[in-house]
Formats: structure tokens, sequence, C-alpha cells
């Protein structure tokens, strides 16, 4: 039988169970794909234009005639999906394919290889540069559908995945409840800025902070009014700080911040800016108005004292203890 020259579509194809189309793969009540369609010829752009859509999954279709125009489409905006022809003319399926897979952020994009090719050479040579599967032309219109939600089965779990790892990234490296860095975050970051400062002798102040009395106003207004506090505190240090400098709740009520490119008088004045910022701000929490001193020691280096991190946060606890010892409400230096 002769087969139809517009249309990429085999005669006498299975049928195309678009009921059953996206529900086993979970991809069901999902509008939200995006589809990229790479051939040269319209006619088969608009077929599998067509035949895609009665998935009922994909929100946006775009197509290109030629690899340089896909690319162009894929800076746009990264398609959950490519159908690419093999054959165009300029750069075609395969050199498409070479180029977005030399690109990190490409590298996920199921490509899915249509086309009129059949020699085992050519697929293979596909698949070595990163095409997820191959579908010949003339080809079976329920055959391409299911190969199509194969791949997006595959990106949405690709997708999911990352989400939660970045979601994990966030949560080992944050405080819950102040959303400053944790403590773990912040060691290691100490670590990190400290040896640059060994290295090329830059400046890097410490500032440690401690609320005072705050058993205190636990015992007055309750635990949920000392977690307020300890949230309104985190957003002030937030506000406060560069954005190059770490800022992490250290402990309970203990904060600590890393001010890398600060020396010691530097670091000193930020700290006063600091506690000045505290004790003029009133927080309204539950109703009840509360407000809050802290204690700070702040310590830098370089410095012939401090050979480690720790050396770093050991100086800057002395002189909050200091503080402590001299009445709170205060900023105590390290002595040199
Ligand atoms: P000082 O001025 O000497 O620092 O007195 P203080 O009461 O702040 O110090 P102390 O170390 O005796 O008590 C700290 C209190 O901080 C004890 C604890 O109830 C409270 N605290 C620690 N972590 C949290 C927290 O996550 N939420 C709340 N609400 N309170 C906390
Ligand atoms: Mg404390
Ligand atoms: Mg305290």
């Amino acid at each position: 039988m002769d087969h139809d020259a517009t249309s990429p579509v085999a005669a006498g194809t299975a049928p195309v169970r678009d009921d059953e189309a996206a529900d086993r793969l979970g991809l069901l009540g999902r509008r939200d794909f995006s589809l990229l369609i790479v051939d040269d010829a319209v006619s088969v752009r608009q077929e599998v234009r067509r035949l895609a859509g009665r998935l009922g999954v994909f929100g946006t279709c775009r197509e290109a005639e030629n690899g340089v125009e896909a690319y162009k489409r894929v800076l746009e905006a990264a398609p959950d999906l490519i159908l690419c022809d093999l054959v165009m003319p300029g750069v075609d399926g395969l050199k498409f394919l070479a180029l977005i897979r030399a690109r990190e952020e490409l590298r996920d994009i199921p490509v899915i290889l249509v086309t009129g090719k059949t020699d085992v050479e050519t697929k293979i040579r596909g698949l070595e540069l990163g095409a997820s599967d191959y579908v010949t032309k003339p080809f079976d219109a329920g055959e391409l559908l299911a190969r199509i939600k194969v791949q997006l089965k595959i990106k949405a779990l690709q997708d999911e995945l990352r989400r939660s790892n970045e979601l994990l990234q966030e949560l080992s490296s944050t405080d819950a409840l102040t959303k400053l860095f944790n403590r773990r975050y912040f060691m290691a970051a100490l670590g990190t800025e400290f040896e640059r400062t060994d290295r090329y002798g830059s400046p890097l102040g410490m500032v440690m902070l401690d609320i005072d009395h705050f058993k205190r106003l636990n015992d007055t207004f309750g635990h949920q009014v000392g977690d307020q506090a300890l949230r309104g505190l985190g957003a002030l240090i937030h506000d406060a700080v560069r954005t190059t400098d770490i800022a992490a709740r250290y402990g309970g009520e203990e904060f600590c911040m890393l001010l890398p490119e600060t020396d010691l008088e530097g670091a000193a004045e930020f700290a006063h800016r600091l506690r000045l910022g505290v004790e003029d701000k009133t927080l309204l929490v539950d109703g009840h108005e509360v407000s809050m001193t802290v204690s700070i020691g702040v310590s830098a280096c370089p410095n012939p004292a401090v050979e480690s991190g720790d050396d770093l946060i050991r100086l800057a606890d002395d002189a909050l203890y200091r503080a402590k010892r001299a009445g709170r409400n205060r900023v105590m230096v390290s002595e040199r």
C-alpha cells in the first residue's frame, strides 16, 4: 500500500486510546507540559501537533523548522519534551541534539527522534548523542503517543526529584524558625572563609549575639511568644547584614554573623548598630508588646591569636561573656 507522502502517520495504525492516555502513568489532570516539534515539513508538524494534542497534557506546543530555530526556542523556554526530525536543512537533528546536550541545564529534556531514516547506524548515533527514544516515519499514531507518555513520565519524575533535592538542600542549611542559616551551614562557611583569610590575609569579622534574660521573656509570655520574638530578631538580623555576610542561628537564642572583608573596627561598628536596632524595636506579638536587648561579642582576624575558625568563635564568645558580666545590653570587642 502506498503511503501518503504528506502524512507521517502509517496507514491502518492501532487505535489511539486517548481516554486512557494519561491516567495509568499518573499524567492525568496535568495540562502544564510544554512540547516542541522540530521538522522542516509543515505537514508533519501539523500532524504531530494534532496527535499530541489528543493526550490533553500539553499546555503549550511550539514548532521549529530547523535545528537553529529549535535551539532558539529551547533557549527562550526549555520544553518538557522535544519531538525532532533528523534530516533538515542547515543544523539537522543530530547537530541540534549535540547542541542541547552540551548544556548542563538542557541535558534532561527528553528528545524523541521522529525520522524517515531507518538504518541502524543512524539510530545508534542518535541514541549515543542523547536521544531518549526513536520513532520511524511513517509511524503508528498509538505507538508515538505511548512513547511520548513514557518520556513525560520520566521527565515528571526527574523534575520532582530535583525539587525534592533543592528542598532538602535548603532544609539542611536553614534554621526552620528564623530562616537564617543553621549552625551546621555556618560552621562549613566559617571553614571556607577562614581559609580565604588565612591564605590572602583579607579581614574576617565575627559577631556573636545572645538575647538578654530570654528565659524571663519565655516565663512571662510563654514559649510561643518567645518563638515569635526569635523570628522577629532573625528578620532584623537578616535586614541588617550584607548579602555577602553569613547570618545564622547558632543555638537556642544565640546568633552568629560572619562578615567577610570586615576588620575588628568594622565588625564592632556593625554590632553597635545591631544592638541599638534591637533595643529600639518593639515587637507586637499576640497583642503583647515585647522588647528585648542583646549582648554581643566581636572578634576578627587576621589576628596572631587566631589559628582557626574555632579560635575566632572562642574569642567572640569570650567577649560576649564579658558583655554579660558587665551588665548586658552592650558590645564587647575581643582584645587583639
Ligand atoms: P542571659 O541574659 O544570661 O543570656 O539570660 P538568658 O535567660 O537569655 O539565658 P539562658 O541561657 O539562661 O536561657 C536561654 C533561654 O532561651 C532558655 C530557653 O528557655 C530559651 N530558648 C532557647 N531556645 C529557644 C527556642 O527555640 N524558643 C524559645 N521560645 N525559647 C528558647
Ligand atoms: Mg544563651
Ligand atoms: Mg540569653
